[in-house]
């Protein structure tokens, strides 16, 4: 067979995904495979939603697309209704993009662009955390914060500070009270702006539930308030990029609602989409947009595919199953059935030593040893390995190394569907369990 596509290894052979079922994904040679991670979050709805698939036949034989240069569109105008009116306190436009990448490098440029506008050009300075991901791109590979993705690019990245990310199994200090050390590493926050000079600084981007580097950390109680009490007395914007935890991983449409902290910007994509097109947001503050407004009016970006006729759709359909169909409490009482079977599976087990997460957004991070949480040797490649032997038992999960540093530690990141049942959740420990047993035998 002819072999031109350029994958993401050159090594190896992958299997040809054929057929989408509920939350199963079938290769073409029939073997079937429980989609655990949504691939990376992304598949909230599984693969074959009748709703999402009836929108998209309906607009497809309307208009694809329309230039955002010439025209507006009807599912783009209305897929914004919708986000805004779900979306966090002070929360008013929304920009259209194809992806996470897009969304963080227009949330990047906009913050930018806002300080021009206001008068304050010396405001460019973005602090980030490490151990983060906020995509491939220029510009959010230099705001992430995870050495392994940046370092053969690093000559070509924007110069970007990094402060601790709230990682309470491994950096609360021992008689630290959680309130206490949340405390303590949002206020890097401010120390590194005091550093800066906060007349420098623009923005500060973080996730508030951190996905595919360190394996579904959420924030301890009183963190983001804090960051958000920082970011105000400092005037820097604060960015929430919830494009793996938002719409409705975590069982709120918006991560941070649960944390009753509501950003200047948000990006979205992944679930927003669910896999059937591909689509991201920028969310942004009226006093961002009104700022444009008055200034310059106009926003100095632009993508070819922004605002999507079918992708606007698609997601717009997306954001009507989750409502209509009662989603997000689902995803709540699934996240609480599927912690206590992984806690009833791998509780006790010698080689996890965490399980952590909210709603259906799960990690369980892997220790060599529990006591000491030593991780695995990283030559070791053990996420691979739990990856492969993961797929060979049918199952898909999103494995992960360098949760600790970049280098060490090992995690696998759960998402499962919002339509998965009961019964799924007991197949996916299952197949969990002996995958994980022939990875830490091999
Ligand atoms: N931001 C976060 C938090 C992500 O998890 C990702 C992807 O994993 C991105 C941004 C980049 O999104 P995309 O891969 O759609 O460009």
């Amino acid at each position: 067979m002819p072999d031109h596509v350029f994958g993401r290894s050159t090594r190896g052979r992958l299997p040809t995904a054929a057929r989408g079922e509920g939350c199963y994904i079938i290769d073409a040679g029939g073997k079937s495979y429980l989609d655990a991670s949504g691939g990376a979050a992304v598949s909230c709805l599984g693969h074959s939603d009748p709703d999402v698939r009836a929108a998209l036949h309906e607009q497809l034989d309307r208009l694809a697309f329309a230039h955002t240069g010439f025209f507006t569109s009807e599912p783009a105008e209305a897929l914004a209704d919708s986000l805004i009116a779900a979306a966090p306190e002070g929360i008013e436009r929304v920009y259209l993009v194809s992806g996470g990448s897009e969304a963080v490098e227009a949330a990047i440029k906009l913050a930018r662009q806002y300080y021009l506008e206001i008068g304050q050009p010396q405001r460019h300075r973005v602090i980030a955390r490490r151990q983060s991901y906020h995509g491939n791109t220029l510009g959010a590979l230099a705001a992430g914060g995870n050495l392994w993705r940046r370092a053969q690019f690093a000559p070509l990245l924007a110069e970007v500070s990094h402060i601790a990310p709230c990682y309470e199994y491994r950096d609360r200090a021992d008689g630290e009270s959680q309130w206490d050390y949340g405390q303590r590493v949002a206020n890097e926050l401010e120390a590194e702006i005091e550093r800066l000079g906060p007349e420098t600084v623009m923005a500060f981007i973080a996730e508030p539930v951190v996905g595919a580097t360190l394996g579904a950390v959420p924030a301890v109680p009183g963190y983001l308030k804090r960051i958000r009490e920082i970011c105000d007395r400092h005037g820097v914007l604060l960015i929430f990029d919830e494009v793996m935890c938002g719409m409705g991983r975590t069982g709120h449409l918006f991560a941070c609602d649960e944390d009753g902290v509501a950003p200047d910007l948000i990006t979205i994509a992944k679930g927003l989409g669910a896999g059937y097109q591909p689509i991201g947001a920028l969310l942004v503050s009226k006093q961002i947009y009104d700022a444009v407004d008055a200034g310059s009016g106009f926003f100095q970006h632009g993508h070819t595919y922004m605002g999507h006729a079918m992708a606007a759709a698609g997601a717009g359909a997306v954001l009507r199953v989750i409502h209509e169909r009662g989603l997000l409490a689902q995803v709540r009482a699934r996240g609480d059935q599927l912690q206590d079977a992984l806690q009833a599976e791998f509780g006790q087990h010698p080689h996890i030593g965490d399980i952590r997460g909210r709603g259906l957004f799960r990690g369980l991070e892997l220790v060599a040893e529990r006591d000491s949480k030593a991780a695995f040797d990283p030559a070791r490649k053990l996420h691979a390995r739990v990856k492969a032997a993961a797929m060979e038992e049918g199952l898909i999960c999103y494995p992960m190394g360098g949760t600790i540093d970049g280098a060490r530690g090992d995690h696998i990141l759960l998402a499962p569907p919002f339509i998965v049942s009961e019964a799924q959740i007991g197949e996916l420990t299952g197949k969990l369990s002996r995958a994980l047993r022939r990875a830490l035998a091999a």
